[in-house]
């Protein structure tokens, strides 16, 4: 097999999967907390997938920004782990103050917080990642610019925020108050709770395509090294550590099921992307924005079910 059937097999094996997992996107339901994720098309779908050459297979509405939303939580981790590689001091803050068990409840949760004296169990729940956010502020002139400039190049292109999800974001972010106010009780929270929050909502609003998110990915899955540019990123341990980080929790109480009927490393976010790891093979995003009742993109939860089994891409 030539190196062009390949890619045209694969392809029409995108073709498939889409075919496959378009139509479940209307179990979900959209995200209505706030009009951008309220108001977007509940029939968009994409699919990308890059290879460590760079080569892309993508089908449908791989080119429409849409609000990466907890997807950020990935880069701002990387980016608090590449400040504490530098610094022990840091990598003691960091993970002191927030742990690496799944939880098994939803991302937006106080249940566990109250009982855990305030170290929030991983930092892809919302919890965790105002802790990274609050981290983040100690150690960069400005977290917001860091990992905007992180996500461009690894994007190949410059991404932007989306201001009107960012307020729209603070206007209603009541219940990650809670629980920044919580954490700071418990003397886990440095910085005011509107610093934080305006950290947290500028990341959740950073604006990306799937094909964009797919190669910014494909370190993670190429032992910390951006295969765009040769650049490391994260040393190799560090890398594998984020993957396990997002295998475990990525996909918050449905980690498990997305383990057993995916096997890939994966990130989701409430506008209905999902990012997964296929280590040495390939960056992927999904998007498809109704959501399942844990948050995950219904239609994006088939999509790389599919496409792990027909490729054999499980890490199992
Ligand atoms: N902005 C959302 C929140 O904080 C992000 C959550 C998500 O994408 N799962 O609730």
């Amino acid at each position: 097999m030539t190196a062009s059937d390949t890619a045209q097999d694969l392809d029409a094996l995108l073709e498939e999967v889409a075919e496959v997992a378009r139509p479940t996107a209307r179990q979900g339901e959209l995200a209505d907390y706030i009009p951008a994720l309220r108001d977007e098309d509940p029939d968009c779908f994409g699919l990308a997938m890059v290879d460590m050459d760079g080569t892309e297979y993508v089908v449908g509405d791989v080119d429409r920004p849409f609000a990466i939303q907890s997807i950020s939580k990935v880069f701002s981790l990387v980016l608090a782990m590449q400040k504490a590689d530098r610094a022990e001091g840091v990598k003691k803050e960091l993970w002191d103050r927030v742990g690496v068990e799944p939880s098994g409840d939803p991302f937006n949760s106080l249940i566990q917080l109250e009982r855990e004296k305030g170290i929030p169990r991983n930092p892809m729940i919302n919890a965790g990642a105002l802790v990274v956010d609050d981290v983040l502020l100690g150690h960069c002139e400005n977290p917001r610019e860091e990992m905007k400039a992180l996500v461009s190049e690894l994007a190949g292109e410059e991404v932007t925020i989306d201001e009107r999800v960012a307020d729209a974001e603070e206007g209603t972010s009541g219940r990650n108050r809670a629980i920044a106010y919580l954490m700071q009780s418990f003397d886990n929270l440095h910085h005011t709770v509107d610093e934080v929050i305006d950290a947290y909502a500028h990341q959740c609003a950073v604006q990306m395509t799937a094909r964009q998110l797919a190669r910014a990915s494909r370190f993670l899955a190429n032992d910390g090294v951006d295969p765009a540019t040769g650049k490391q990123i994260l040393r190799p341990p560090l890398a594998r550590r984020v993957a396990a980080i997002m295998l475990t929790t990525g996909t918050y109480d449905a980690a498990g099921e997305f383990a057993f009927d995916v096997g890939l490393p994966c990130k989701s976010g409430v506008a209905g992307a999902i990012m997964a790891l296929a280590p040495d093979r390939y960056g992927i995003t999904v998007w498809s924005p109704p959501l399942d009742s844990s948050g995950n993109s219904r239609a994006g939860h088939v999509a790389l079910h599919e496409l792990a089994e027909r490729l054999e891409l499980s890490i199992f």
